[in-house]
């Protein structure tokens, strides 16, 4: 465990570490993963002796107040754990300026990242952690697995409805094998069991909201216009359910909206590229630094590549590959901070150094 100190001495002097609590620690979750992201935050902040303060997104309230509920059931403290649903610029923006509340963790959008930095900095300096969301590259070299490239890809686009801070929303595909990689990718895409969320054959239902459904049309009918190729989807298969077809791209350009701002929704962007050095540099050319994958059959590609991506996760011949003991978190504007493993424990705890003088005052 990390909360393990270390020690140092000399001639006059022990000095030791130990890791206390921060105090109470703010939480504000989206809803993409409601249950998960109660837990990333909440785990860790108790395992160091912390108490928290969450608050859930305003369309999935009731997961974080049904686990209150067994909480409370599985006998944790009155106080230890505190629910506060509400909306975001009333019950978030408290938590985020709060002079009692000494640490923030945040996930979701990086407008609102910001704000709760500055709110933060604002009132009493409390520590921030954030996670916001990335334009994750996914890039498949012609030496890859092609079959197992594309259905990662299409998993990594297409998961939870595309609802997803890791979405591959840029596939960046060799030109050799490019044509094939759009071909198989566009049948697999039509294979997908769309449909009521309910029935247990279902892939692919709805999006959460009205709201984020208009803007993935508005973002699919942007990309129209832009000039990118429309190969399947991009329409809204019962527009009263909220439920977008899963839709594929080609020929999206670096400059286009589809390539720049997160969709969170199920549009997959195929790009072309010819050359490693290339193709690192457009990867990295984005404010984002949250995920990305590299797909090939040399280790020392995967090497390079993976050590040049900006982003705080790089999967290799994998995708939304994600364990409780590896750190997530982003480079850049996707984020500060990590979350799950030792790294997270890091984030909830505060190092004190105990300095004492050798002497023979000092008896037990
Ligand atoms: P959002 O506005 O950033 O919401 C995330 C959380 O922050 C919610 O609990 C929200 O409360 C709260 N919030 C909103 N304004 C706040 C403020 N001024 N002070 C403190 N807390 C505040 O995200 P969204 O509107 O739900 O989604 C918009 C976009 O954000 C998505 O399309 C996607 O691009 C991105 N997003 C990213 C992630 C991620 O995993 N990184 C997750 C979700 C969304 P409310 O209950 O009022 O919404
Ligand atoms: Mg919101």
């Amino acid at each position: 465990m990390l909360l393990r100190g270390e020690t140092r001495e000399d001639d006059n002097f022990m000095c030791f570490t130990k890791h206390e609590p921060v105090g109470v620690c703010g939480a504000i979750i989206p809803w993409n993963f409601p249950l998960l992201m109660f837990v990333w935050k909440v785990a860790p902040a108790l395992c160091c002796g912390n108490t928290v303060v969450i608050k859930p997104a305003e369309q999935t309230p009731l997961t974080a107040l049904y686990t209150g509920a067994l909480l409370k059931e599985a006998g944790f403290p009155p106080g230890v754990v505190n629910i506060v649903p509400g909306f975001g610029p009333t019950a978030g923006a408290a938590i985020a300026s709060h002079m009692g509340i000494d640490k923030v963790a945040f996930t979701g959008s990086m407008e609102v990242g910001q704000l709760i930095k500055e709110a933060a900095a604002k009132s009493n300096l409390k520590r921030v952690t954030l996670e916001l969301g990335g334009k994750n590259p996914c890039i498949v070299f012609a030496d890859a697995d092609l079959p197992l490239a594309v259905q990662e890809a299409q998993k990594g686009a297409f998961y939870n409805q595309g609802q997803c801070c890791t979405a591959a929303s840029r596939v960046f595909v060799e030109e050799s094998i490019y044509d094939d990689f759009l071909r198989l990718s566009i049948e697999s895409a039509k294979k997908i069991t769309v449909g009521d969320p309910m029935d247990p054959c279902t892939s692919h239902g709805p999006q959460i909201d009205r709201q984020q459904f208009d803007t993935i049309l508005e973002l699919v009918e942007s990309g129209k216009k832009e000039g990118a190729r429309l190969e399947c989807g991009g329409y809204a298969v019962q527009d009263k359910a909220l439920i977008i077809q899963p839709t594929i791209f080609s020929d999206v350009k670096d400059h286009m909206r589809l390539a720049t701002e997160e969709i969170f929704g199920p549009v997959q962007c195929i790009m072309k590229f010819k050359s490693q050095e290339e193709v690192i540099e457009r990867a990295n050319n984005t404010h984002y630094g949250l995920a990305a994958a590299v797909f090939t059959r040399s280790v020392e590609r995967a090497m390079r590549v993976s050590s040049e991506l900006e982003a705080g996760t790089v999967w290799v011949n994998c995708y939304n590959a994600l364990h409780a003991q590896a750190p997530f978190g982003g480079f850049k504007m996707s984020g500060n901070g990590r979350e799950l493993g030792e790294y997270a424990l890091a984030e909830y705890s505060e190092v004190k150094a105990i300095t004492i003088k050798l002497n023979d005052q000092l008896t037990v």
